[in-house]
């Protein structure tokens, strides 16, 4: 089971598979027989407990990596607490040497943990990469998929706005699949809007 893996000088992190979106684009559509992903080991066989998550962590050469990123397969906020949990271990032990943390998220972890976790985020998460992927809600639900419907846009928005106030850098990102320039320049004054920086992404077809 990979629970971290290196990438670029980062190290990352795969904590869960589940998620309440079903994007159009997620890589995990890629477990379709044929697929270059059908491999791919980032499919866990079991969540692992935030203990062999930590254990995963400490056989590696914490301070060398430029970044710590929980990302996917799945939406890594469905595991916040450990994930709250884990940083805290790190920091105990790591102190200053220990790299930025990144959560690559959906930014619905207010929607799935039931509660506003955003100042929970203080002191422990550098960055907020956030899926913006839409510029309005009827376009994000025929993309995304989420369980919620609609409102899974706006409590987006909202945690991104929020997030600002407990995390340095906050980043919406959007994946450029042939997407028409008008459209990436309306994404760009969603993000100007909340104060928030816009990062558009390769699309990696599966
Ligand atoms: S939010 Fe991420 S993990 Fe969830 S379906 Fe979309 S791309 Fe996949």
């Amino acid at each position: 089971m990979t629970i971290t893996y290196e990438y670029e000088g980062a190290l990352y992190v795969n904590l869960t598979n589940k998620c309440n979106c079903n994007c159009e684009f997620c890589l995990r559509h890629g477990k379709k027989e044929g697929s270059i992903y059908t491999e791919d080991s980032l499919w866990l066989e079991r969540e692992p407990t935030r203990q062999e998550a930590l254990n995963s962590f400490l056989s590696r050469d914490i301070p060398s990596y430029r970044e710590i990123v929980f990302c996917g397969y799945g939406e890594p906020t469905y595991r916040l607490d450990d994930i709250l949990w884990l940083v805290d271990e790190l920091k105990e032990r790591f102190g200053d040497q220990l790299p930025p943390v990144r959560i690559n998220t959906n930014g619905h972890a207010n929607l799935i943990n039931g509660r506003d976790v955003c100042p929970e985020l203080k002191g422990r998460i550098d960055t907020l990469s956030i899926s913006l992927n839409a510029n309005n809600a009827a376009d994000y639900v025929a993309l995304c998929h989420p369980i919620q419907g609609e409102v899974a846009y706006q409590a987006m928005l909202d945690f991104a706005k929020e997030a600002k106030t407990y995390v340095s850098h906050v980043v919406f990102t959007v994946v450029d699949k042939g997407t028409d320039p008008a459209e990436i320049e309306k994404s760009r004054s969603i993000a100007q809007s909340l104060g928030v920086k816009l990062r558009v992404r390769a699309f990696i077809d599966s």
